[in-house]
């Protein structure tokens, strides 16, 4: 198998949210796709470990919306490295409440669709849902979605362990250029800390060292603290 050739699969980055009763639940999926045109569906396809798997199911309903280019980085760690299990993820998110009852994440986005499931598809670690389209609207003409590849590249994001697409590292083994400082990974998004690059957007000129960053500094993804980050 050549890992190579899964990176060369375009995706883009999509909230998706559902409810039941009066749990609200959502994540941050880069695999949801229209399937049909007439009339339209709409596929995600689910972690089982993912808590919102059970809240689709049970309200029978799934918003998509489309994450915008120039997205905090803070919608993506709030939606996509906790747990709606334990998180409120709507508490500080604009939203609107669908038809079906599931709410439509507003901020950052650009257009949303909502659907009322039609069927599920079983896989051994994923569930598909596939939805038809109960209504959907632009909010942003202008803005350009959010990419896989843009995240990855540009904000430096990796997929976490329930994504569909997510690819276990291999080992890099000993080849570990002498005198380079230390590149450090978050345990909890995968976010790696390059000192080359240092992170601009919060203050941390490029060349500073990990362990030179001041004690509060935090991923930029997902928020942890310094103590969640490893050695590479
Ligand atoms: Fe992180």
């Amino acid at each position: 198998m050549n890992i190579e050739a899964f990176f060369k699969i375009t995706y883009g980055l999509y909230i998706i949210s559902s409810a039941y009763e009066d749990k609200l639940s959502g994540y941050v999926a880069n695999t949801a796709f229209q399937v049909t045109a007439d009339p339209a569906r709409f596929a995600v396809s689910c972690s089982k470990n993912n808590f919102t798997v059970g809240i689709i199911r049970q309200g029978k309903a799934f918003s998509i919306s489309i994450l915008k280019q120039n997205c905090s980085r803070e919608i993506i760690g709030r939606f996509g490295y906790h747990s709606s299990a334990d998180t409120d993820k709507f508490k500080d998110t604009n939203y609107i409440t669908g038809q079906t009852g599931a709410p439509i994440v507003v901020d950052d986005c650009i257009a949303w669709f909502e659907c009322e499931v039609e069927r599920e598809i079983e896989l051994d670690t994923h569930v598909i849902f596939i939805g038809r389209l109960v209504n959907n609207d632009l909010l942003d003409k202008e803005a350009e979605p959010l990419t896989y590849a843009y995240y990855h590249a540009v904000k430096k994001g990796v997929a976490p362990k329930n994504a569909p697409t997510y690819i276990k590292k291999e080992e890099e083994g000993e080849e570990k250029n002498a005198g380079k400082m230390d590149t450090y990974t978050c345990n909890l998004c995968g976010y790696e800390y390059d000192p080359e690059a240092g992170d601009p957007e919060n203050g941390i000129p490029p060349g500073t060292p990990f362990e030179d960053l001041p004690d509060d500094w935090e991923c930029p993804i997902c928020g942890a603290g310094k103590e969640d980050f490893t050695i590479e």
